[in-house]
């Protein structure tokens, strides 16, 4: 009999990303999760909406068993099932993030014994959490090339305040092998989107012409939503020679010029590629995971871990006894040479 695992949800960064990475080890280890104090320092601490669909969405694809938990709950216990569903629907019913819903599922998905689909509605672009572009063209190259059968498709965007976005998620049963990430190179190739929702489409040519100006002839795309919002966004990406991908975001807010948008994530696009390193600051984080599982890998990230890094590798060893260790500027799991 496997031993339960006991997670403090309030430790290091204290926020879903501990739970999220709990309830995809839980499953994946087959050992029941006791969380306390979940988001405890939050400000709204304990079970959010957008948490509570990534428990249902947990529960249900392996059928677990799952204490009585509802918004602001700070104490879950999750034991994972057997019972694998070939199909889910997961309505966050708020905008509340489809992405980090994926994020929970998408590894223990691939383990179930056949092919998994995902239908989750909610938000697909939201502050704060992976834009649906960041996991199908930043994450998942990656991940296809540690073995991962998985497909992603937006068939709807949905953004701030109402959400209605819809993502598919398709996977294969498959087995994580170890990898390295260490090479960057230079850039081939550069794309920039603009995202307006009943917003003027002036606001995101603005944001597109800092693009021009600053990436050295990046695609281009006006993306309006009429009936969604009022919300504005601006994403910018690269692609470099070894397939490093990186694809940095920011968010409009009233009163802030659409100009200063699109330099936050030009800023943070440039940080990136003068450290001349294949992984950003957000891929590190969400690459441990899978790595872990894989039982091992190494990659090449931005000076100084992030808190969610670190807290992410905290809770990895709270379910499997690897070695992590951060050398320099590369990340080494279970010391995958
Ligand atoms: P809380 O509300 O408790 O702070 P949360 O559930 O909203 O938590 P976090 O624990 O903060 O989520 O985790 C956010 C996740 O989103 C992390 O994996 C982080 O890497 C990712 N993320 C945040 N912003 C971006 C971004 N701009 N691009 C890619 N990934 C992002």
């Amino acid at each position: 009999m496997r031993l339960p695992v006991d997670i403090d949800g309030s430790r290091g960064e204290g926020g879903g990303q501990i739970l999220r990475t709990s309830l995809a080890l839980a499953i994946l280890t087959g050992r029941k999760l006791r969380m306390k104090r979940i988001r405890a320092g939050r400000k709204r601490p304990g079970l959010q909406r957008q948490h509570l669909a990534c428990v249902r969405a947990a529960a249900e694809l392996c059928g677990a068993t799952v204490s009585e938990v509802d918004v602001g709950s700070q104490d879950l216990v999750f034991a994972p099932g057997t019972e694998w569903p070939q199909e889910l629907r997961i309505d966050i019913g708020t905008a509340g993030s489809t992405t980090l819903v994926i994020q929970t599922i998408l590894l223990p998905a691939l383990r179930a014994p056949h092919p998994v689909r995902a239908v989750i509605t909610g938000g697909t672009h939201n502050p704060l959490c992976p834009p649906f572009d960041f996991l199908d063209r930043v994450f998942l190259p990656h991940l296809r090339a540690m073995g991962a059968d998985v497909t992603l498709t937006l068939e709807k965007i949905g953004v701030m305040p109402d959400g209605g976005g819809r993502v598919v998620m398709e996977t294969k049963p498959s087995t994580l092998k170890p990898t390295a990430i260490v090479e960057a190179g230079r850039v081939i190739a550069r794309r920039a989107t603009a995202i307006v929702a009943s917003l003027p489409r002036h606001i995101a040519e603005r944001e597109l012409a800092c693009a021009q100006e600053r990436l050295d002839q990046p695609r281009c795309e006006v993306i309006e939503l009429p009936e969604a919002g009022p919300h504005n966004l601006f994403m910018c990406e690269v692609e470099l020679e070894s397939g490093a991908r990186e694809l940095c975001t920011s968010h409009g807010r009233k009163g802030y010029p659409a100009e200063d948008v699109a330099d936050d994530a030009l800023d943070e696009l440039e940080d990136y590629l003068e450290a001349g390193v294949p992984v950003g600051e957000y891929l590190a984080d969400q690459l441990l995971l899978p790595m872990a599982v894989a039982g091992g890998g190494r990659f090449r990230t931005l000076p100084g871990l992030s808190l969610h890094a670190t807290t992410n590798i905290e809770t990895i060893q709270a379910f499997l006894d690897l070695p992590i260790r951060f050398d320099g500027d590369t990340v080494v799991i279970n010391d995958w040479a």
